[in-house]
This record gives C-alpha cells, sequence and structure tokens, in this order.
C-alpha cells in the first residue's frame, strides 16, 4: 500500500515542471520555463590566456535553479536539459562544426563528500549525445580537495588552485571542449589551461552555463 501511495505521489510530483510547478505539460521543464532562457549573442564573453570562453545565458532565474538543481540537489534528470540549453547554444556557433572531443571539469571524490557524482559529467554525457562529440571524463583530473572558490579573494583562489589538475595523458584529441557550469573569476579554467598548455594542447575553447550578473565578479 505504501509502495502505490509512494508511486503515486513521485508520478503527481515527478512530472510537475520544476521551474514553475504550474504547466500542464507533463515535463520537468515546460517550454516556458525553458524558453524564457535568454542566450547570449555569439561573441565569447571573455578571454582567458586567449582562450575563448563562451557562456549561454546569466546566472539568475531558471538558469540558476537548474544549475542548482543538477549540482546540488541530485537532480540528475535535469542534466539533459543543461546540456540541451548548452548544446542549443553552442549550434550558433560557427565552430560547432568542428568535431571538439569534450572534457568536463573535474571534481575531487573525497570519502567525506556526500555528492557522489560529478554533474558536469553527467552534462557532458548528454551534451555528447546530442552533438556527437565523442566526451573524455578520465584524462583531466582532480588531484586534491580545493576550498570552494567563492569564499575567497582573488589571490587566495590561484593558490587555492595551483596544482590542483593534472593529465592522465599527455597527448589528446584537438580541438578540446572544456565545460563548465559558472565561471565567475575564471581562475579555475585559467588553472586548466595551464595544465594543457603545459602538455603542448592549445587548441581548446571552453563553454559554461551561466556567468553572473555583475561584470565585476567575472572579468578576470
Ligand atoms: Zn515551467
Amino acid at each position: 500500500m505504501i509502495n502505490i501511495l509512494k508511486k503515486l505521489l513521485d508520478f503527481i510530483y515527478e512530472n510537475k515542471c520544476y521551474f514553475c510547478s504550474s504547466s500542464k505539460e507533463n515535463s520537468i521543464f515546460c517550454s516556458k520555463c525553458y524558453n524564457s532562457v535568454k542566450f547570449f549573442d555569439t561573441n565569447p564573453v571573455k578571454k582567458i590566456d586567449n582562450i575563448n570562453v563562451y557562456a549561454v545565458t546569466f546566472y539568475k532565474d531558471v538558469t540558476q535553479k537548474l544549475i542548482r538543481a543538477v549540482k546540488y540537489h541530485n537532480k540528475k534528470n535535469l542534466a539533459f536539459y543543461q546540456a540541451k540549453l548548452m548544446y542549443e547554444y553552442w549550434k550558433t556557433l560557427d565552430i560547432s562544426t568542428e568535431n571538439f572531443l569534450v572534457i568536463p571539469v573535474p571534481m575531487f571524490f573525497s570519502k567525506a563528500r556526500k555528492r557522489k557524482y560529478n554533474h558536469m559529467d553527467l552534462v557532458c554525457e548528454e551534451f555528447c549525445k546530442l552533438s556527437g562529440y565523442e566526451c573524455d571524463l578520465k584524462s583531466l583530473i582532480r588531484n586534491r580537495e580545493t576550498a570552494p572558490q567563492y569564499k575567497l579573494s582573488g589571490k587566495e583562489r590561484e593558490k587555492n588552485l595551483k596544482d590542483a589538475f593534472s593529465l592522465t595523458k599527455n597527448e589528446l584529441k584537438q580541438p578540446i571542449l572544456l565545460m563548465d557550469d559558472i565561471s565567475t573569476t575564471g581562475t579555475t579554467i585559467k588553472e586548466i589551461l595551464k595544465i594543457f598548455k603545459e602538455n603542448n594542447i592549445n587548441n581548446i575553447t571552453v563553454l559554461v552555463t551561466a556567468i553572473p550578473e555583475t561584470p565585476s565578479n567575472y572579468i578576470y
């Protein structure tokens, strides 16, 4: 009986839009909420060491809720929609016709960490199903636990991430598409680009889901 009730509740709640709860579309991300995300134009939002960084939109409203759901609230089924938004934006860029190797910004898995999956692995896998690109979840690794970047000042951020990443092999197929959910100051990306460049890997493009709205928070 409890099982039947649980299934019924799952049915009722899982089929509601996670964002507005009011759509009758029987989808966790209704078209009205999905279409409320306004894409940026085709210019990179910034350059880090001469590498173009593209973002889909600002970190607010539906996009903010989506990123937080996939990252913190175990809403793995929303990873597809995060990937879809990224892919639909990505397709507007001329370079999207090239055949990229997609690599997510990695996480460190400690025993203490509650979340046992890297949300960006899920997003990248879904992105590759949509784009037909190859997905590489193993070559770039995070060597140690690092403090959350948002709690630190500029200099502290650099120190926090110094030598935090490495490559498990020194040759990779190029061009590479490095993907993350949010880029604020760009310190994480800068540190990863350094590792790539040390291995003579230079053909890289970066795509993130969102950037904060206040420019001083994201211009590196
Ligand atoms: Zn909705």
